[in-house]
């Protein structure tokens, strides 16, 4: 018999980590150690998987079957952290990281002279984690979610769990976590314009800086001569008070003592590169999301400070401002694109902010009133069935799994309480079946109660057995 072995590609999924491939190979290499395991994946038993920028990226994509670039541009943080450098740069860059040189290729790209370390956890979000589980049976890092700065995700707009990294430890995301949705509008923010640097390509010195330029005129923390640092830095200050708590590299730019100057620094050399997370807050500071920085780099090269005098309002004033408007629309039963549109702000945006105000989203106009939703949530945590719910509260069935579906973790509760009822059920039918056989053989049993003595060997095998045997019940194979 001819047997060819079918060679099969390990997975790769959207957005994974190049880490998570890395880690995921020397897991399913089944060894004594991790170290033996790195032996054998990668032949270095002491290798960093975790780095920013990781020496095994051309025997990884032998591994994976793709191509260096590839695992470079679409699963690495690479297009990140050079996204605001020179070509020359991110040449120099790409091919100290091809050669295992990472050290010169953070060098390159300006990012050891910052002093700003790498982030010190890895991050995911409990509910990608958890969809990840129930699609793949498994679950990975997602890239966008290890960016600087990046603690909510922009697509559940939950915050993410930090999970701290070990040397030799391999480590995934965990399932079924309880997700926080306590999010501020800078945290989403940061997020959302984190994320749009990842595909968004590269960004030219000169035409940024002109772009900063002219925003600052606008906001009148500059004139057409010079920008006035000192009100420029106080600002940000205020603006990023929230993070510079919690986030030690921001508080590090912003220290007052430090002779690095940030803002303003971004100025000085047009040259040198950036950390990226500079260019990261003064977009978030001066710029109303993503699109909006986009827009006004395009444009650039035609903008002149003249023409754009308005009154200088302060970053919390504007998205104070932006807020009431989007809350306005969202009373108003707009739909999230007629938002979008007349207040000017990212789809992102709108989400987050509905979701802070309890307002859920609708292409149509909502049928069901807060009362109504309270009830119908109440039962649904109970287990009642969806239908029996809608037939009682006078709703439609899709009134209540629309509700549903706003609530992940009510949706795994009434699967516990579905089996749980099942068991129960079960139990009961086969005891009462069996108290009346005369003859005690398994065979009869089955032949009575099928469905349940089948339910209770696929789910609840162990009291079936024990309950069998107590009943001193013939030919029992265990
Ligand atoms: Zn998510």
């Amino acid at each position: 018999m001819n047997m060819e072995l079918l060679q099969y590609l390990p997975r790769r999924y959207k957005g994974e980590t190049v880490y998570s491939m890395a880690a995921r190979l020397v897991l399913n290499d089944i060894s004594v150690s991790t170290s033996r395991s790195l032996q054998n994946v990668f032949h270095n038993r002491n290798l960093q998987l975790d780095s920013a920028f990781p020496s095994f990226i051309p025997a990884l994509a032998e591994k994976m079957g793709c191509s260096c670039d590839e695992l470079v541009q679409q699963h690495s943080l690479f297009p990140y952290f050079s996204v605001f450098a020179n070509g020359s740069a991110i040449r120099r860059a790409l091919t100290a990281l091809l050669n295992g040189e990472s050290s010169v290729a953070y060098k390159a790209l300006g990012l050891l002279a910052s002093r700003l370390a790498d982030e010190a956890y890895l991050k995911y979000c409990p509910v990608c984690a958890t969809q990840q589980k129930v699609a793949y049976g498994e679950t990975y890092w997602r890239r966008e979610h290890q960016l600087p700065m990046v603690n909510v995700c922009v697509e559940h707009h939950c915050k993410l769990i930090q999970v701290s990294r070990k040397r030799k430890q391999l480590l995934f995301p965990e399932s079924d976590k309880p997700s926080n949705y306590d999010i501020d509008v800078v945290e989403m923010k940061l997020a959302e314009i984190s994320t749009g640097l990842l595909s968004s390509g590269h960004f030219e010195t000169a035409k940024l800086l002109r772009g900063y330029a002219a925003r600052l005129f606008a906001r009148g923390l500059a004139t057409t001569k010079s920008v006035h640092h000192g009100r420029w830095f106080n600002e940000m200050f205020e603006y990023f008070s929230l993070l510079r708590a919690h986030d030690d590299r921001v508080a590090q730019l912003f220290s007052k003592q430090s002779e690095h100057g940030f803002p303003a620094n971004v100025f000085y050399s047009d040259k040198s590169s950036h950390h990226p997370i500079k260019h990261v807050l003064i977009i978030c500071f001066l710029f109303e999301h993503f699109g909006d920085f986009v827009v006004n780099y395009s444009n650039a090269s035609t903008i002149t400070t003249q023409q754009s005098k308005v009154k200088p309002l302060k970053q919390s004033e504007i998205d104070q401002a932006r807020y009431k408007r989007v809350i306005h629309y969202l009373n108003q039963n707009l739909s999230l694109r007629q938002i979008v549109k007349n207040a000017n702000v990212s789809a992102a945006t709108v989400r987050n902010i509905a979701r802070s105000q309890g307002i859920t989203l609708t292409s149509s106009k909502r049928k069901i009133n807060d009362g109504v939703e309270r009830l119908i949530t109440i039962k649904l945590m109970v287990g009642w069935p969806t239908e029996v719910i809608a037939a009682r509260l006078g709703v439609s069935k899709s009134d209540v799994e629309q509700v549903l579906s706003g609530h992940p973790e009510i949706k795994a509760l009434r699967q516990r309480i579905r089996h749980y009822r099942k068991r129960h059920e079960s139990r009961d039918s086969l005891l009462e079946t069996v108290a009346g056989l005369s003859d005690l053989r398994v065979k009869h049993l089955k032949d009575r109660c099928y469905r349940d003595y089948m339910w209770l060997y696929k789910n609840d095998r162990a009291w079936l057995f024990d309950t069998l045997k107590q009943h001193s019940f013939s030919n029992l194979k265990s």
